[in-house]
C-alpha cells in the first residue's frame, strides 16, 4: 500500500488538527507485524512557526487564568485519562510494540505527574515577610515562562511528555510537544483529551517532525524553555543549541545502568529483578538494567538463574498473551543484533541467543528475544555503548570496590541498583556511586512524581531534573517584590543605598 493511502498523523494547533504544508512525511510501523500503518507529517520551518506562534498567542490569557480554573482543567484531564487509559495504551502498543500491560503502566506513571500538577497552587506559593524593614514588606512569587517546547523519544510516547506538560500547563505556560516520528499518535490522542477537558485553544499544541522542527523550537524567540529526552548525542546538541539561543534547557540523555549483586544477596530475588529490568519493554527503557555486576563467587549461580528465567519469557505481539514485545523498527532490531554478533567476536560467552527467537507475532515483526552475555569485559562494545534492546551483559568482579569503580568510570549516570542484605554496604553505595537515581533491592528506581527524575554525567545536560520540585522550578521563574506604603511623614530625599531600618 502506498504511504499516501494510509491514515496521516498531523499536527495539533488551536485545538484542531493541522495537516501542515511541508509535503514531507515518514512511515509509522506496527513493530509486531512490520506493516506500515500510518504516515506522520514532518514539519518544515513554516509549519513549525505556525504552531509555535499559536502557542505564543495563547500565553497571555492562560497566564492570567486563575489558579483555580487552571487546576480544574488539569483535574478534568486526569479524570478523562484515568477513564480512557486503555485507548492510549493500545495506541502505544501499536506503534512502540511494548506489551499492553506495560503500556498501561507507562500511562499510570504519567498520570502520577498529572496528579502532582493538580497541587500547583501550593507548589508555586511564594513567601511573605512582613516589616522586613520599617513599613516595608517583601514577598516572592513564581511566574510562568511563556511557550515551552517538549521533545520526546520513541520509547515512552505518553509518559515522557507527561513528565513535563502537566506541570508546565498548570503553572501557566503554553506548550508545543514534538513527539518521536516513530510513535507520533499518542500525542494527538492526549491533545484531543486536553480539548475535551476544556483547555483553551493554543495552550497545548503538537508539532510532528524531525530535526527541522526541533531546530525551530531551539531557536524561535517565542520559545523560552525546552525539555528534551532522547539519546546522548542529540541531548548534547539540543542543550548547546538551545542555550546558545538564550533558552532554559533540560536535556535528558542515554544510559548504561548497572545492577550490582553482592555475595550476601538473595540470588532468586536478584535474578527475578535482573530479568524484569533487563528484558521488560524489550530493554527499550532508559532505566533498563543492561549490565549485571556479579561480585565474587556467586556469578555462575546467578547466570544460571537469570538464564532459566529468561528462557521462560514469551516474546510476541504485545496485544497477545506475551511478556516481551518486538523492537521499535527493523533498523533498530538489526543494530541491537549486531552488538550480539560483535560480543561473540570479542570473546563474550553467549548464554542465551535472542537472534534465534520464535515469536508469537507477525512473520515480519521486528523480533529479537532475550539475550544473555556472560564474561563481558569493560572494553567490549556491548558494554561501552548503549544498546537499548533485550541484551543483558554480565560482568564479573572480585569486590564491592571494583564494582563501584566500574560504575563511576562509566560516562553515563542515569540509574543503578544494588542487591544485598547488608544495610551498611547499601548505605555506602548510595553515598559513593556517581549516578542520579539509585535502587536498593529495586531494579528500576524511577522516582515518584513528587521527587525529580534525572541522571548525572552524560545522562543529563542542564541543571534541572524532570518533575517534582525541580520541574516546578524549571517551568517558572522567581520574582521578589518589595513594598512600602508611605505615610506623608516618611517623605524626604536620601540618595544613599537603601538600608534596613
Ligand atoms: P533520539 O535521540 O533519536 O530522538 C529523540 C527526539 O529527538 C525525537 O523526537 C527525535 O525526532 C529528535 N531528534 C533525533 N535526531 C535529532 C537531531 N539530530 N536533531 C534534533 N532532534 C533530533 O532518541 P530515541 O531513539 O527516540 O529514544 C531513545 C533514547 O532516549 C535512548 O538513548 C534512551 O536512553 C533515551 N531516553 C532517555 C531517558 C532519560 O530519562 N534519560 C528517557 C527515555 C529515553
Amino acid at each position: 500500500m502506498a504511504i499516501s493511502d494510509l491514515r496521516r498523523v498531523g499536527h495539533w494547533v488551536d485545538n484542531k488538527a493541522f495537516a501542515g504544508n511541508s509535503g514531507r512525511a515518514a512511515a509509522v510501523t506496527n513493530p509486531a507485524t512490520g506493516a506500515v500503518t500510518r504516515e506522520v507529517a514532518l514539519a518544515h520551518v513554516a509549519d513549525s512557526r505556525e504552531v509555535i506562534e499559536s502557542a505564543a498567542a495563547a500565553f497571555p490569557a492562560w497566564r492570567d487564568t486563575s489558579l483555580a480554573k487552571r487546576v480544574a482543567t488539569v483535574f478534568r484531564f486526569r479524570e478523562l485519562l484515568n477513564q480512557r487509559k486503555e485507548e492510549l495504551a493500545e495506541i502505544i502498543t501499536g506503534e512502540h510494540g511494548k506489551v499492553l500491560s506495560d503500556a498501561l503502566g507507562e500511562v499510570a506513571r504519567g498520570q502520577e505527574v498529572v496528579e502532582f500538577a493538580c497541587g500547583i497552587p501550593h507548589l508555586i506559593k511564594g513567601g511573605f515577610s512582613e516589616n522586613a524593614s520599617s513599613s516595608v514588606d517583601v514577598h516572592s512569587t513564581r511566574q510562568p515562562l511563556g511557550v515551552v517546547g517538549i521533545v520526546a523519544p520513541f520509547n515512552f510516547p505518553a509518559m515522557v511528555p507527561m513528565w513535563f506538560f502537566p506541570i508546565a500547563i498548570a503553572a501557566g505556560n503554553t506548550v508545543v510537544l514534538k513527539p518521536s516520528e516513530k510513535a507520533p499518535s499518542a500525542a494527538l490522542w492526549m491533545a484531543e483529551l486536553w480539548a475535551e477537558a476544556g483547555l483553551p485553544a493554543g495552550v497545548f499544541n503538537v508539532l510532528q517532525g524531525d530535526k527541522i522542527a526541533v531546530d525551530e523550537l531551539l531557536s524561535h524567540r517565542a520559545v523560552k524553555a525546552v525539555s528534551f529526552v532522547g539519546s546522548t548525542p542529540v541531548a548534547q546538541y539540543v542543550y548547546a543549541k538551545g542555550t546558545s539561543h538564550g533558552k532554559r534547557v533540560q536535556a535528558l540523555g542515554g544510559a548504561k545502568n548497572h545492577a550490582v549483586v553482592l555475595p550476601d544477596a538473595d540470588l532468586d530475588l536478584a535474578a527475578d529483578a535482573m530479568v524484569n529490568a533487563g528484558f521488560g519493554s524489550a530493554g527499550e527503557r532508559c532505566m533498563a538494567v543492561s549490565a549485571v555486576v556479579a561480585v565474587g563467587a556467586l556469578a555462575d549461580s546467578l547466570v544460571t538463574k537469570i538464564a532459566a528465567r529468561a528462557r521462560a519469557i514469551r516474546t510476541g505481539d504485545g496485544t497477545r498473551n506475551t511478556d516481551m514485545g518486538p523492537l521499535v523498527t527493523a533498523a533498530h532490531r538489526d543494530r541491537v543484533a549486531s552488538y550480539v554478533d560483535r560480543a561473540e567476536q570479542e570473546g563474550a560467552q553467549l548464554v542465551l541467543d535472542g537472534r534465534q527467537v520464535t515469536a508469537d507475532g507477525g512473520r515480519d515483526g521486528f523480533w529479537l528475544g532475550p539475550t544473555l552475555l556472560d564474561h563481558v569485559t569493560p572494553d567490549m562494545s556491548c558494554y561501552t555503548d548503549e544498546i537499548f534492546g533485550p541484551v543483558l551483559s554480565v560482568l564479573r568482579v572480585d569486590s564491592y570496590d571494583e564494582a563501584l569503580e566500574l560504575i563511576n568510570a562509566n560516562p553515563y549516570g542515569n540509574g543503578t541498583a544494588i542487591f544485598t542484605n547488608d544495610g551498611g554496604a547499601a548505605r555506602r553505595f548510595q553515598n559513593e556511586v556517581e549516578v542520579g537515581m539509585i535502587g536498593i533491592n529495586v531494579p528500576i528506581p524511577v522516582p515518584m512524581a513528587y521527587y525529580s527524575f534525572g541522571g548525572w554525567k552524560n545522562s543529563l545536560f542542564g541543571d534541572t531534573h524532570a518533575h517534582g520540585t525541580e520541574g516546578v522550578h524549571f517551568f517558572t521563574r522567581g520574582k521578589v517584590v518589595t513594598t512600602r506604603w508611605r505615610a506623608p511623614r516618611d517623605g524626604g530625599l536620601n540618595l544613599g543605598f537603601p538600608q534596613t531600618v
